[in-house]
């Protein structure tokens, strides 16, 4: 019998339709062929061919995006109606091909240097398709069993970086159920959430006959503690997610102190200090004081140590942010600028930033294996008490099994595979810092203290005013007017990319928030060519706009 015989006789068996002339037999055997896995190594290959001449075509494109006008794409997703019957895979990805994935960002194209996302290495593609075909559900051991403690080894390695404890420390939690050394979650905002519920509920903890902040509650929990209310601490440069962090901890974003910075971006300490002692004199229970190492907007490290000191002198818990900046710890000539990170309770790192990985890793680790027993929850059908699910101290349910990618990351790549890696993307922003400062189009807003750059564009005839540090508030709109179209511009036509931010600068002894062009140098694939590359874009595009073109009214941010 042929094969597609014996499939039609099985499926037949299957579904009990005995008419096969049925429309539904015709459903029911087309969607069987899709899960049946000894018959379809064929389709599945073609299919598997099909897709890798796309990612061939689209990982080697140069351009950053295709110019069409963002509206028109939007209206080409209007329908909102299910297809009937299975699409037949062939159209289907042609549909793809014309308009999602022409219409796509080229993420890894050496000259998209304003975000944090690139290049990544090619073994994350394979890797993919391992990880999505064992379908392993990481939230318990019945569904993922060599993944779990793979996971914790993969995270414990990471733990060690950070805060290098003694071998035996790392010999009793690694793979014991009682500890955590770190969770895997989605991203750095999961990550900082997880932190600070972590510490919220170990500083308003059961005591006496209080069952503790988890189970009664915030309202009851400074009750019990006679606290006025509870906040959190950082810096003005916080990343939005502590905002979220404060407004699901049931503290409201007001209570998210924000501290001014100085011109280093660093969160000034004297005002850090002061608010610590505000706090107390008005009976503020404080939940953490975060740090940042490696600020979203411009790279920028706060000065871990000083506020290691501030957090422990108040006896708070102490936590780093350092989902951009965390893998500075792979270098040994800049892991010194995280200094005082392994002071820290604990430390968010993000995988899909600069280690490289696929999208959907963030991690958080704690400096005290038994911290995050302040988060479990037990379930009777799984996650029983005492069992070894990762899920039970977690703030997601099913998940997969990323940790693959991490694991697969500190073995392919390693520790000095990492330390080049990081090297060379501080290396060229110093290059690309030195070019601008020659170049009388740019100026330089701040020296980089890592991988991130801010500068801005000065029209022609403002610049001897801007060398002289002369510009007026009136001046800086024109000039932030400017900038903003250039950026504008420059996306649409989509051959290079800068993202754009806002930075407080000092002008004329008045603090001023300018807009800045924000470059971000971690595309290993970026060449000192394709940094001159995309300046001299920009300089083409600044000559096309004029300035009078400037002065006319922008539209709202996009
Ligand atoms: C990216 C980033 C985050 C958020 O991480 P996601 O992975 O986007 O959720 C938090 N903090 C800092 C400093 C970041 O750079």
């Amino acid at each position: 019998m042929a094969l597609s015989q014996q499939r039609q006789e099985k499926n037949k068996q299957n579904f009990f339709l005995e008419n096969e002339l049925t429309p539904q037999y015709a459903v029911a055997n087309e969607v069987m062929q899709l899960f049946a896995p000894s018959n379809n190594l064929s389709i599945e290959s073609k299919m598997g061919v099909q897709t890798d001449t796309l990612v061939d075509d689209f990982l080697s494109a140069i351009n950053t995006n295709s110019d069409i006008n963002f509206n028109d794409l939007v209206e080409t997703f209007a329908d909102s109606q299910v297809p009937i019957n299975p699409t037949n895979f062939d159209s289907y990805l042609d549909y793809l091909a014309n308009n999602v994935i022409n219409h796509s960002i080229h993420t890894s194209s050496p000259r998209f240097i304003g975000h944090m996302t690139s290049a990544l290495p090619c073994f994350v593609r394979p890797i993919a398709k391992l990880m999505t075909a064992m379908n392993q559900n990481v939230v318990k051991i019945e569904t993922a069993k060599a993944f779990s403690p793979y996971e914790r080894q993969a995270l414990a390695m990471m733990h060690r970086l950070i805060y290098n404890f003694p071998n035996e420390f790392y010999s009793e939690h690694i793979q014991n159920s009682q500890s955590t050394l770190g969770i895997l979650v989605s991203g750095g905002t999961a990550a900082n959430i997880i932190a600070l519920w972590c510490a919220r509920n170990k500083s308003l903890g059961a005591k006496n006959s209080f069952a503790g902040v988890e189970k009664e509650g915030l309202a009851a929990a400074l009750d019990y503690y006679g606290y006025q209310g509870a906040v959190v601490i950082g810096s003005e440069l916080m990343h939005y997610s502590f905002d979220k962090a404060a407004d699901l901890l049931g503290i409201g974003t007001h209570s998210l102190i924000k501290i001014p910075t100085n011109a280093n971006n660093q969160v000034d300490l004297p005002a850090l200090r002061q608010a610590v002692a505000d706090c107390h004199a008005k009976n503020l229970h404080i939940i953490a004081i975060a740090g940042v190492a490696g600020t979203t907007d411009s790279g920028n490290i706060d000065s871990l140590l000083d506020i290691a000191e501030i957090a422990q002198a108040a006896n708070v818990h102490f936590h780093v942010d350092a989902a951009w900046g965390g893998p500075l710890i792979f270098s040994e000539q800049h892991r010194q600028k995280l200094v005082g990170i392994e002071c820290a309770d604990s430390v968010t790192i993000d995988g899909h930033k600069q280690l490289y990985l696929p999208m959907g890793i963030g991690m958080v680790f704690m400096r005290e294996p038994y911290l995050a027993s302040s988060i479990e929850k037990n379930a009777s059908y799984t996650m029983r008490k005492g069992s070894f699910d990762l899920g039970k101290r977690a703030l997601e349910g099913s998940r997969a099994g990323m940790a693959l990618f991490l694991h697969a990351g500190l073995h392919l790549i390693g520790l000095k595979g990492y330390e080049f890696l990081i090297d060379a993307g501080i290396e060229k922003t110093q290059y690309m810092a030195a070019q601008i400062t020659t170049m009388s189009e740019f100026e330089l807003l701040s020296q980089p203290d890592i991988n991130l750059l801010l500068y801005r564009y000065i029209p022609e005839s403002l610049r001897e005013l801007a060398v002289k540090k002369q510009l007026t508030e009136t001046d800086n709109q024109q000039i932030n007017i400017f900038n903003e179209r250039l950026q504008k511009t420059q996306r649409q036509a989509g051959r290079t990319f800068i993202s754009r931010t806002t930075k407080t600068i000092t002008y004329l002894e008045k603090e001023t928030s300018v807009t800045a062009l924000r470059a971000v140098i971690a595309n290993p694939l970026t060449t000192k060519d394709d940094i001159d590359a995309v300046l001299n874009d920009q300089i083409q595009i600044a000559l096309d706009l004029s300035i009078s073109d400037s002065l006319e009214p922008t539209q709202s941010r996009a």
